[in-house]
């Protein structure tokens, strides 16, 4: 009795890194698509229920051997993240608000019993690897290495149950912008046939399993002709996100004041860094203690539930002034259009595709990402 049986967490001073002999060239920054190429070197770090967090390893990056009976093939037992790392003209490399990431990541692997790690630890070992990988973040403004931790169960069994051994594993990959050509505003497709999430579901976690069941609906919305899904809920179709984004409205109060709305954290709506990001600047410069150049002062934020109707209503009285999406991929996507029930409802844009609100907060957000904007957010590499 009283034996301390706690296991080893991820211990980044253990760390062994085995260098690649066949370092590539990266690629010329203008030929990047989005997700296509990875870096030289990639971490990794098993667990096992017996012996707890393995050694940490950098390594070149390359195929993953695994049976076939591993749990991760059957029942999806896979969590990620996605965060970028920014480098300056000076060669200064920073990560936005990785701490968020962690912790995400963290709740994620809760949810269907991976196994919890210090998140700390593990954002010192990414830090680690984007350092031997930095030669490949492309210095052009717009560009970044978006860097994709992932957790996966390895139970070498079938059957669904708490892994015995799991592999968490972090790969890199440079990323030019969304919009090359600047911002272009999207169609949505106001989907009522399909739902992404559900009260008491996973949608508020970032796991593997809510994203296989996103495809058909994506091509079903292209197919009508809208860049993405506006996952609707409920007989009241309340607007939860927009393809693998957050969602955002503007509406104009009868008084003239702006409200910026997002529906709350409930369960169903993913807890993006971006949408922290945008109500954390939006909020400081409706309580005056930040103000943002650019934006009315008559300002109102708000994380409540939005339905459908609400949005036709406001259209109807001009009282829309914008609907966006935001996540890290993308930074902020306008919305010009949503098809709904047979109609197509319009959205204002401004002549450089952006809204009033969201290209102020575009800038703001951007700068703090890219460290033009001093800011806690941006970290150190
Ligand atoms: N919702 C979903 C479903 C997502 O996959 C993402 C991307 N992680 C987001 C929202 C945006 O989150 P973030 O701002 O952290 O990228």
């Amino acid at each position: 009795t009283g034996e301390f049986t706690s296991l080893p967490d991820i211990e980044q001073n253990r760390l062994q890194v085995v260098k690649s002999t066949n370092l590539r060239p990266p690629p010329p920054s203008s030929s990047l698509v989005f997700g296509q190429v990875f870096t030289d070197h990639m971490l990794m770090i098993p667990w096992s229920a017996t012996n707890g967090w393995d050694i940490p390893k950098i390594q070149p990056y390359g195929p993953l051997s695994l049976e076939p009976c591993c749990t991760v093939f059957h029942y999806a037992q896979t969590v990620f993240e996605g965060m970028k790392a920014y480098r300056d003209g000076n060669g200064k490399v920073s990560l936005f608000r990785p701490d968020m990431n962690m912790k995400r990541m963290v709740n994620s692997a809760k949810r269907i019993a991976l196994p919890t790690f210090d998140g700390d630890a593990l954002l010192e070992l990414i830090k680690e690897l984007i350092r031997i990988d930095k030669h490949w973040i492309p210095q052009e403004s717009g560009y970044s290495l978006y860097v994709r931790p992932t957790l996966i169960g390895t139970h070498k069994a079938i059957g669904v149950g708490p892994p015995n051994e799991a592999l968490l594993f972090v790969i890199c990959s440079p990323v030019g912008p969304y919009y090359p050509q600047g911002f272009k505003p999207v169609a949505l497709y106001g989907t009522t046939e399909f739902s992404r999430a559900a009260p008491g579901g996973t949608g508020g976690f970032k796991l593997g399993v809510n994203y296989a069941p996103g495809v058909v609906p994506q091509k079903a919305a292209a197919e009508k002709g809208y860049a993405q899904n506006l996952w609707l809920h409920g007989p009241e179709h309340y607007l939860t996100e927009v393809g693998t984004m957050n969602m955002f409205v503007v509406f104009k109060k009868d008084n003239g004041a702006l409200e910026l709305v997002t529906p709350p954290l409930d369960g169903m709506i993913l807890p993006g860094v971006t949408r922290d990001s945008v109500l954390s600047l939006a909020r400081k410069h409706a309580s005056g203690k930040n103000k943002l150049d650019g934006l009315t002062s008559d300002f109102i934020v708000s994380e409540r539930p939005v339905t459908m109707s609400e949005v036709k209503a406001a259209a109807e009285a001009n009282k829309l002034v914008e609907l966006f999406g935001a996540g890290t991929a993308v930074v902020i996507s306008p919305v010009d259009r949503i098809g709904y029930l047979d109609e197509d409802m319009l959205i204002p844009t401004g002549s450089d595709g952006m809204g009033p609100v969201s290209r102020v907060i575009y800038n703001e957000l951007v700068g703090r990402q890219l460290g033009t904007i001093p800011s806690e957010w941006s970290v150190t590499v």
